[in-house]
């Protein structure tokens, strides 16, 4: 809908077009119909896929790759709700993170920097939220004082590997930009039309990234529910290949990924 014919590309002999975020579709969603203030929160989720075109010589691994794959979700609230889905977005990347192992973050508050939208009053309210959605978690945290964007305060959360190192993962911004730019609005309580809030978050960020993280995390040493094969079955002399193959279908019939090591007997 918004790609015109001058955004085409060419590189590396080959045509490419732009296209904007996931954000921008998230709120068409939205504005498919007319919102209550009764239906607030409305959350919109998707794996959506972004592309970069990094130079050759910059791409490295899964850490940096030219099309990733990223766990976008769009919040749209009421101002008063603010707190309330973050602390939801804190309480849910603290389960899934915990899950892969990791419990040791850094987590950082972004402030209003020198140029920014919105009033100073939106501000005010989104950056107090944002701290007492943290402190009601119990999170230590720093802050970024200046460091936000300019369409609004913002979460940052990096992990820290088996080795010490930190990995930018989880990010949750408010944004008083383009809920204005895209002229989204809700009806309230007094039939009025009024603006919403609208949240990015991303908790594992880019999923190819993440699993680079837990490659180094585990030094490919998976936890069982993650590994690849979770069993394999080595037959000691070739008379045993036969019973082997039967126990690598018997597991498969119970979902558990195996394989026959063959080439050992
Ligand atoms: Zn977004």
């Amino acid at each position: 809908m918004w790609i015109r014919h001058c955004d085409q590309m060419n590189i590396e002999d080959k045509l490419y077009q732009l296209r904007p975020m996931n954000c921008p579709y998230h709120i068409l969603v939205y504005k498919r119909k007319l919102h209550s203030y009764r239906e607030f929160p409305i959350r919109v989720a998707e794996l959506g896929t972004i592309y970069r075109y990094e130079l050759s010589g910059t791409l490295h691994g899964l850490f940096r790759v030219r099309g990733f794959t990223q766990d976008d979700a769009h919040i749209f609230c009421l101002e008063d709700q603010i707190k309330g889905e973050i602390r939801g977005v804190l309480d849910l990347t603290e389960e899934i993170l915990l899950q892969f192992g990791f419990n040791k973050y850094e987590v950082s508050l972004s402030t209003r920097p020198e140029k920014f939208v919105g009033t100073d009053d939106i501000w005010e309210k989104a950056t107090i939220a944002l701290r007492e959605a943290l402190e009601d978690e119990g999170w230590d945290y720093q802050i970024d004082e200046g460091g936000g964007a300019f369409y609004g305060p913002k979460i940052d959360l990096k992990i820290e590997d088996a080795l010490g190192r930190k990995w930018q993962c989880s990010t949750v911004q408010v944004d008083f930009n383009l809920p204005q730019r895209f002229d989204i609005s809700y009806v309230d309580s007094n039939s009025e039309r009024r603006q919403p809030i609208m949240i990015h978050r991303a908790i594992l960020g880019s999923l190819e990234r993440f699993f680079g993280v837990l490659i180094e995390h585990y030094a490919g040493d998976f936890p069982l529910w993650i590994s690849p094969i979770q069993a394999r079955v080595l037959p000691v002399t070739d008379t045993e290949v036969k019973y082997c193959k039967e126990v690598v279908l018997k597991l498969k019939s119970k979902g558990i990924r195996a394989e026959l090591c063959q080439g050992i007997a």
